[in-house]
């Protein structure tokens, strides 16, 4: 299996807080509500997602679709029965320890910069007693507010001057095709132009990402769709993607839940103690 880890980073050995410093910066962008359907007829207009990977892959969802119980499995790999997540009406605190963030942050101490950007602070929400909680406790930049589109573009590239003393991981989470399904419907003209939007906010970060000759990785996706001709998403909302340059993603489709696998994989993070549940794993070299 291919890790981007440098060799004497594996020659270190398993276990306790690594000291080694990680030769790449990983962003997650979650794309909240922008569906398989919107992203597969909106990408002969689309000028970054196209450049980072030929194609996007698909990519299901388990369980209710909403911002809550899909951000949950997608951080943890877990589903309810472990995060307790069920849906936005039954949205606890995960147990700690569980979310990507945590756990990179155990693994790799302060050798790496964490960032949590959220767009909706009800739904992805880091306060204390809410379901994100841990993930803002364990991450050194948090923004957790509705912005539109290009306030996450300008926080993104702020998060990534933040974080240019150590290598990043970050989540960034735009919100503003969701909004747009719910005020103007699915594939609705409003939805395709936040999706374009967005696709060009991204550019600006990468342009960012490539003047400071950083190696990143970038994976991006989205939580749920809509459930076709509606502005909402309840049945067959469960069918987006993932749009990834990871030269070692080896997948030809695969779950929500394995995002976080094929994270912890990337960082060598794997602990024996959370397993992912069976038939699940990383996207990465399998
Ligand atoms: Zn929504």
């Amino acid at each position: 299996m291919h890790r981007l880890v440098p060799l004497g980073l594996l020659a270190a050995g398993c276990g306790g807080i690594r000291e080694d410093p990680i030769g790449f910066d990983a962003l997650l962008v979650s794309i909240d509500g922008a569906s398989w359907a919107l992203l597969d007829e909106e990408w002969a207009h689309l000028e970054t997602l196209p450049g980072i990977a030929p194609a996007p892959i698909p990519i299901h969802l388990l369980g209710y679709a909403d911002t809550p119980a899909a951000h949950a499995r997608m951080l943890t790999g877990y589903g309810p029965e472990v995060t307790g997540v069920l849906d936005r009406w039954h949205d606890p605190p995960i147990p700690a320890g569980l979310t990507l963030h945590e756990r990179l942050r155990a693994r790799w101490g302060e050798s790496l910069h964490l960032s949590f950007v959220s767009n909706k602070p009800k739904n992805l929400a880091i306060d204390p007693g809410l379901s994100f909680q841990h993930a803002g406790d364990a991450s050194d930049w948090t923004y957790a507010g509705y912005d539109p589109t290009a306030g996450v573009g300008a926080r993104m590239r702020d998060a990534l001057d933040d974080g240019w003393d150590r290598p990043l991981f970050a989540l960034f989470h735009f919100a503003e095709v969701d909004e747009a399904g719910h005020r103007s419907g699915e594939r609705s003209w409003d939805q395709r132009q936040a999706l374009r939007a967005i696709d060009a906010e991204l550019g600006l970060v990468l342009e960012r990402l490539r003047e400071r000759e950083r190696e990143a990785r970038i994976y991006v996706t989205a939580d749920h769709g809509f459930t076709p001709g509606t502005n909402y998403h309840e049945e067959k909302a469960h069918h987006v993607w993932l749009v990834c340059d990871d030269p070692a993603l080896d997948a030809s489709e695969g779950e929500i839940d394995e995002i976080a696998w094929t994270f912890l994989d990337l960082y060598d993070a794997e602990d024996e103690a959370l397993p992912p549940p069976e038939g699940l794993g990383s996207l990465r070299g399998r």
